[in-house]
């Protein structure tokens, strides 16, 4: 068997500092668990504009479309703010996504239980809380047309359009099927099929894929605002859901700060099967380069090893090594490490990035 492939892009801001504890972390499972990886490393965002004037080169894009998995650290800065449009450093992560076509996006809220106080939720609403959205991330009403501003009488009119094809619905709908089988097999879908005709089609569709091929799993369906009343009232309902683009951006956001912080949070992109079988797949942390703590060792790294972890599990086939990372992630918080964006508790002495990345080894170090 060939060694698998993973592009790492740590990007700007504290996307550096926080892969550097990922690297820490991908060695000990070659040194220790036997996962030897084929790592190589390149620039996206700012960082690749400063060098080659573009946020992401043609021959980096051509790399993520050939690895097993890329694991992006974050991009942007306040440096690049002026920047045209064609060449800001996000550019450079929506072109993968684009290009990878990367259309099931996946957001768990899992809350950790030594951080359940942290939720804005009371703790029994919250602790143990474990739950993926999925959300359709490459069509819907960001991409949909005819969108613009145009002129109608005397006044302006802004113009989105909600547009979804069958065959759209149905590959994120297997997606999310094939992700309750490896969890609870449960799946609530959401959308607003009482008001919107791309919503019952949505509906339909989904309903068609699981009769004719996921009839095992449970399948129900909620009006997308229900099912945002039904996150904050009581969470653990839900296993897998699975939504559209626009529902889904805001749906997730909800859910993962059921959870705590943003520090906290990994997140996986992925498309079709490869010739491999594995999907293409982009892993990032849900949080941003955070310029106002850049360079101050006081950035979480737990979000971006989260995301490793989540490529252990749904790109390398390594659930068992994923739960041993996650497990390590659960023992050092309940240890009491804190880095600052974690600090509640009184009388509790921040630790570094650097400081969090080496607790998370030897708590995998501990777990053999
Ligand atoms: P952000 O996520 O970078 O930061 C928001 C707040 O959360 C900040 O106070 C920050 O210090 C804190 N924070 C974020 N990650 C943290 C971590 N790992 N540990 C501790 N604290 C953390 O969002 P923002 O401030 O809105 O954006 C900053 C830059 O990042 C902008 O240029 C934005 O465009 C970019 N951005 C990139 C991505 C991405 O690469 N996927 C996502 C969001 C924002």
């Amino acid at each position: 068997m060939t060694t698998p492939s993973l592009l790492i892009l740590p990007g700007d801001g504290i996307g550096p500092e926080v892969m550097t504890e990922v690297r820490k972390v991908i060695d000990w499972f070659g040194a220790k668990r036997g996962l030897a990886f084929d790592v190589s490393e390149d620039l996206v965002g700012g960082a690749a504009y400063d060098a080659h004037g573009t946020p992401l080169t043609d021959e980096t894009m051509e790399k993520a479309q050939n690895v097993d998995a890329v694991l992006l650290g974050a991009v942007g800065g306040p440096k690049y703010d002026n920047l045209d449009f064609s060449v800001k450093p996000e550019r450079g992560l929506l072109r993968l996504r684009k290009e990878m076509d990367l259309y099931s996006n996946l957001r768990p809220a899992q809350c950790f239980d030594a951080l359940a106080d942290f939720s804005s939720l009371k703790r029994d609403v919250v602790a143990g809380l474990d739950i993926m959205i999925i959300r359709e991330l490459t069509s819907g009403i960001y991409f949909g047309e005819p969108r613009g501003i145009i002129e109608e009488g005397n006044e302006r009119v802004g113009i989105n359009t909600q547009r979804y094809t069958e065959s759209e619905i149905d590959r994120v709908a297997r997606s999310a099927f094939e992700m309750a089988r490896r969890r609870s097999n449960k799946v609530c879908s959401m959308e607003k099929a009482n008001v919107m005709e791309s919503g019952v089609l949505w509906r339909e569709v989904v309903q068609r894929v699981h009769d004719e091929d996921y009839p095992d799993v449970e399948l129900t369906h909620m009006y997308a605002d229900a099912g945002a009343m039904q996150l904050t009232r009581w969470p653990k309902q839900f296993d897998v859901i699975v939504t559209d683009n626009l529902f889904g951006d805001m749906l997730s956001d909800l859910a993962a700060m059921l959870t705590g912080s943003l520090g906290m949070l990994p997140s996986a992109s992925l498309g079709a099967p490869m010739a491999s079988g594995r999907p293409k797949a982009l892993y990032e942390p849900v949080h941003g380069s955070a310029p106002d703590i850049a360079g101050q060792g006081k950035a979480n790294p737990l979000a971006c090893i989260l995301s490793f972890a989540m490529a252990l599990r749904y790109s390398f086939d390594q659930g068992a090594e994923a739960d041993r990372l996650e497990a390590a992630v659960q023992a050092v918080l309940a240890k009491g490490l804190r880095t600052p964006d974690l600090l509640g508790e009184e009388g509790v002495e921040p630790v570094t990035t650097v400081e969090m990345g080496d607790a998370v080894v030897t708590a995998l170090e501990e777990s053999l």
